[in-house]
């Protein structure tokens, strides 16, 4: 089974502050095989370099905290991952919540002080528009689950 990610959940470094949100227990999924992830950073696809800017969406549109408008590379990120996402066959995938990219149901709210808003991250709003089923890493355990990764969701 391929399961779409957002790459910094595998410890990848790509979050705008050159960090990672690395998450152990997905990340011991990916080591044991049992889900087979596909690991992608839209923001990195769609050309944003590393470190940058914090992003937030407001409205439709994404802006970095310093007023530029990127949403343009936000919407080219979201069309790449949608692209691995169809080569590959992915019908679910777990992203990153609150992000203005991969975030789903609830988002920041674009004023850049922790507030959140309901809302979707450009990428999940189109991977989700075109059928892929989202979750967000605190449902990682019932993902799992659902996924048939039974003993590694009934570990500690
Ligand atoms: S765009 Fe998504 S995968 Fe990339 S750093 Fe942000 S939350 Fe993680």
């Amino acid at each position: 089974m391929n399961v779409l990610i957002s790459a910094c959940l595998l410890g990848v470094p790509c979050k705008y502050s050159g960090g990672s949100n690395a998450h152990p227990l997905l990340m011991e999924a990916a080591r044991q095989g049992e889900i087979h992830f596909i690991p992608v950073c839209p923001e990195c696809l769609g050309g944003l370099p590393i470190p940058r800017l914090p992003s937030e969406k407001q409205g439709d549109r994404v802006f970095s905290k310093s007023g530029e408008d990127l949403t343009e590379a936000f919407e080219r990120g979201a069309r790449s991952a949608l692209h691995l996402a169809r080569l590959f066959d992915c019908r679910c995938a777990i992203l990153k919540e609150r992000s203005p990219s991969c975030g789903f149901g609830q988002i920041y709210d674009g004023s850049f002080t922790g507030s959140l808003r309901q809302g979707d991250g450009v990428t999940a709003a189109l991977l989700a528009q075109n059928g892929v089923r989202i979750w967000g890493e605190s449902q990682a355990r019932q993902a799992l689950t659902e996924w048939g990764a039974f003993a590694l969701a009934g570990e500690a």
